[in-house]
């Protein structure tokens, strides 16, 4: 047949014809071209091979259960699961569940009876105990078939090694905890530190201050610089130790995270830097600005530290700051933006880093905290903070801070 170079099938049947004597009379044969079939049946033939080469290489089990008689069976890559040597066998449920640790037992029942019961997808992740007394974990998942009255017939699916997986899983938990344990503790350390060390810093400073006074030009010239120096550092201390308060205090001590109007927030931030912005002839030029989640007192605190920053690092010009926020997905960015000295870019993270400045006092007033504090306040409410600068081209803060829920995205 031209149309069919590769042949085609065919079946014969052919049947004798008899009278009623029983004598042969004739017959009928019947041909049929049966190629159409035999090519579906290589086909799935040639999908089984895939299909059991996908298996075997990806180390997939697949098992069916038939359910009214209580019988699992098992593909040759199940048993290696199990610890076992591949064998026909027949086994109830309950067998197989033999094979799983104790504490996971009842919750497969549990959920194999639920995915009976509501016909939901059957998905378990347990551990088996192999007869060596190896502990692997697997995972499993399979669907029920169900016949015309809805009764459940068959539970099928498939199920693989995950022992690999859940090792990192549980180093990642645990690590995470011994994180947040050590970090719960440096908190209070930090705090403890600062809060018990404030009281005798206070009694130095008041008792150096008191010498001053009394003493001032009744002793020689190097016992009044003596005195100025400790007078000096008394008081650069007792800045440090209340920064460093105020920066442990922000995770542990903050109050609640709650819908704010981040323009209230600036604009008490603003209210709190009157002479600084009066002084220093700055102009505050504000965007419209959104409702946030967040802690209005961090908040505030957070554009406070940013905008006296920006007036505080300024180039010759007056200061000129710009204050904006844009809607991003669940986020609103906000931006703080300057025309000061800028920052070189081999420094813009080593400045959010706690008592990290770029410049002498002499130069510039500071600690060195007001942006780690911006960074803490900015990531307890789960946002990000960075810097745009170039020298000499102004400076632009960013931050992100989470909308508030149900709030339309943009
Ligand atoms: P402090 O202001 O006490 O020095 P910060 O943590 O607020 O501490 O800032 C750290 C450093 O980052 C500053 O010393 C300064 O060098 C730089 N910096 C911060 N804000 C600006 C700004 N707006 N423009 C230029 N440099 C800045």
């Amino acid at each position: 047949n031209p149309a069919r170079p590769d042949g085609v099938w065919l079946s014969i049947n052919a049947r004798p014809l008899r009278d009623d004597g029983g004598a042969l009379w004739g017959g009928v044969i019947v041909l049929s071209d049966i190629t159409g079939r035999k090519r579906g049946e290589e086909a799935l033939r040639a999908i089984d091979e895939r299909l059991n080469l996908a298996l075997r290489s990806s180390g997939v089990g697949t098992w069916s259960w038939l359910v009214p008689e209580d019988r699992l069976v098992w593909d040759n890559y199940v048993y290696p699961l199990f610890g076992l040597e591949p064998g026909a066998r027949s086994q109830r449920l309950e067998d197989a569940l033999d094979r799983l640790h104790p504490e996971d037992r009842e919750r497969v029942r549990h959920e194999v009876a639920h995915a009976l019961a509501v016909d939901a997808a059957y998905d378990a992740e347990y551990r088996v105990i192999w007869p060596d007394g190896t502990v692997r974990w697997l995972t499993s998942r399979g669907k029920v078939d169900r016949d015309a009255e809805g009764r459940a017939v068959r539970m099928a699916g498939a199920c693989w090694d995950i022992t690999a997986r859940k090792r990192v899983e549980s180093e990642l938990a645990r690590k995470a905890e011994e994180l947040a344990r050590s970090n719960a503790e440096l908190e209070q350390f930090a705090y403890v530190a600062s809060h018990d060390l404030q009281e005798p810093l206070r009694m130095v400073t008041s008792y150096v201050q008191l010498l001053a006074r009394r003493y001032r030009g009744r002793l020689d010239a190097d016992a009044d610089d003596f005195i100025d120096f400790a007078v000096d550092g008394a008081t650069r201390m007792q800045a440090l130790i209340n920064d460093l308060l105020a920066y442990s205090r922000v995770g542990s001590r903050g109050g609640p995270v709650a819908p704010t109007d981040s323009r209230a927030a600036l604009e008490n931030a603003l209210a709190n830097l009157t002479i600084a912005i009066s002084e220093g002839e700055a102009v505050v030029r504000v965007g419209e600005l959104p409702v946030v989640r967040a802690d209005a007192t961090q908040l505030t605190q957070l554009f406070q530290n940013l905008i006296s920053n920006a007036i505080k690092f300024r180039g010759p010009d007056p200061p000129r700051i710009a204050v904006e926020a844009r809607r991003r997905g669940p986020a609103w960015v906000f931006s703080v933006c300057d025309n000061g000295i800028g920052i070189d870019p081999r420094h813009v993270e080593r400045i959010f880093l706690i008592f990290q400045r770029l410049h002498s006092r002499a130069e510039y007033p500071g600690t060195g905290i007001g942006l780690a504090l911006c960074k803490r306040i900015v990531e307890r409410h789960g946002g990000r903070i960075w810097v745009d600068s170039r020298p000499g081209r102004g400076s632009s803060f960013v931050f992100t801070l989470p909308a508030e829920e149900g709030s339309p995205h943009e």
